[in-house]
């Protein structure tokens, strides 16, 4: 079969194989060649590429629930819009959930995904009670915080390289309505943003889009969500099924002239301030799962999103410094998004340090990747690191200085017999 991930690049040739049982799964783990799961392939890049990958979308199911706790038990294949659809019309939502609702439990774990409340509540791994784990041996652990704690931190953020997560069990919060209050605000560059960021940091959830074409004064020019769960509006606001963006697009329509039109009208689109505006989830959280494939307007060769995030103290700096680079380039993106982190996790590769986080969705073009090794030393000069579930190019020294706890990680992978039987194109490139 052609395998690719969000990105749509790179694409390969590869050997998928399903599995319904844990007695199939133990049989395709015993064969020699090295595997990598892949879940709904809603990272950007190769972390869940392989010549031969586990598909684990056919072990879905619910496995049990208590309406008194809002503890979900679940097979890795269950997808976040699957429990979304189930639990939210009886009063219990995600208590962490990324821009899309088309991802699997297990795709959670293994990214240790964040939201727009991460500065509040932190990671997905800090809701997941337990989880376990086949191993290359066909062995299951069971693994938490304190039952095979090493497995635990390196699996949570570990990219599918320490086994196949089988099932988790995995914490809702309750809520009260299927809407939220959302406040919007405009800010005319990054000083402001930062302001308002910190000055809302006792929001649930906040996020901006950035126009990262703009220079001078006006740079960082953004518009800041703020959102809270409703009180009001029932459970189960509808749904949308998305679109089909039905032909990939000429990339060349996709230019820093079309895109500053597009960020200039977007901006303008906002007023300067909304209050506790009545908007249902799916607006909210997931505006991007309106068009299905929407990145074939990228064109053919595909995109990618570059997403990094720096230490509190060096943010302002260096993220002037970033799109500074990016708007002399013109490379900017109709997409960037900057988020406000809390402090990052005891897990070893979980991507979120205190700080902030931006991310750009990018086309793929010729000049791209050389911008992008600039981008990589004023992100290592700022004390940063890049998102390895949206990489599909960083180099092994990038990987080693963004993520000083990559040693720990790797004594786990001997420990257990991980190394040879668990590979992704990812890991191969940065030598892991
Ligand atoms: C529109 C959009 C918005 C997004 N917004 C955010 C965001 O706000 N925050 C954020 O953190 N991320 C975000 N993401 C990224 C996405 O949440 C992650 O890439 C997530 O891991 C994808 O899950 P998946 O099921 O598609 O996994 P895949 O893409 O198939 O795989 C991702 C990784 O998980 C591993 N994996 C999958 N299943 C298992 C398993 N059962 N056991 C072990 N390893 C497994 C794979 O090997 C791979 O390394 C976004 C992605 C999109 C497309």
């Amino acid at each position: 079969m052609k395998l690719t991930a969000w990105g749509r690049y790179p694409q390969i040739k590869a050997n998928g194989v399903t599995f319904e049982t844990r007695a199939q799964l133990g049989r395709l783990l015993s064969s020699t060649d090295p595997v990598i799961p892949y879940g709904m392939g809603r990272s950007y890049g190769d972390s869940a590429l392989n010549p031969k990958v586990i598909l684990t979308n056919r072990f879905d199911k619910i496995l049990g629930f208590d309406q008194k706790t809002g503890l979900l038990h679940v097979e890795c294949g269950v997808t976040l819009a699957d429990i979304i659809d189930i639990f939210l019309p009886r009063g219990w939502f995600l208590s962490v959930t990324p821009g899309t609702r088309f991802i699997t439990v297990g795709g959670a774990i293994s990214s240790d995904v964040h939201g727009k409340n991460h500065h509040k509540v932190g990671c997905f791994s800090r809701f997941v009670h337990y989880l376990e784990l086949m191993l290359p041996s066909g062995d299951v652990l069971h693994c938490s915080p304190d039952e095979n704690g090493d497995l635990f931190r390196a699996t949570c953020g570990g990219m599918g390289l320490t086994g196949i997560i089988l099932t988790a069990a995995i914490q809702l919060q309750p809520v009260r309505s299927g809407f939220i209050r959302e406040t919007d605000i405009r800010c005319r560059n990054l000083e402001e943003a930062f302001h308002q960021f910190e000055a809302n940091a006792a929001s649930t959830y906040s996020v901006a889009w950035i126009d990262c074409l703009q220079r001078g004064g006006n740079i960082g020019r953004s518009i800041l969500m703020l959102g809270e769960h409703a009180d009001t509006g029932h459970l189960a606001p509808k749904f949308r099924t998305p679109l089909p963006m039905p032909i990939t697009l000429p990339g060349l329509l996709l230019n820093r002239y079309s895109v500053a039109m597009f960020n200039r009208f977007y901006y303008r689109s906002y007023p300067n301030y909304v209050e506790d505006r009545l908007t249902p989830m799916e607006p909210f959280f997931y505006p991007l799962d309106r068009i299905t494939a929407y990145g074939r307007m990228y064109g053919r060769h595909g995109f990618t999103q570059y997403q990094l995030a720096l230490p509190k103290e060096s943010s302002y700096e260096g993220l002037r410094t970033i799109m500074d680079r990016i708007a002399a380039e013109g490379i900017g993106s109709f997409l960037g998004v900057l988020k406000l982190l809390g402090p990052g996790n005891d897990n070893y590769l979980s991507f979120p340090l205190q700080g902030y986080t931006l991310a750009l969705e990018l086309k793929i073009e010729p000049r791209l990747f050389r911008v992008l090794d600039e981008l990589d030393r004023i992100v290592l000069d700022h004390g940063g690191r890049l998102y390895l579930t949206k990489d599909v190019r960083m180099g092994r020294d990038m990987f080693i200085r963004g993520y000083p706890r990559w040693k720990e990680f790797e004594s786990v992978r001997e420990k257990y017999g991980l190394k040879s039987k668990l590979q992704s194109l990812q890991s191969e490139r940065l030598g892991i």
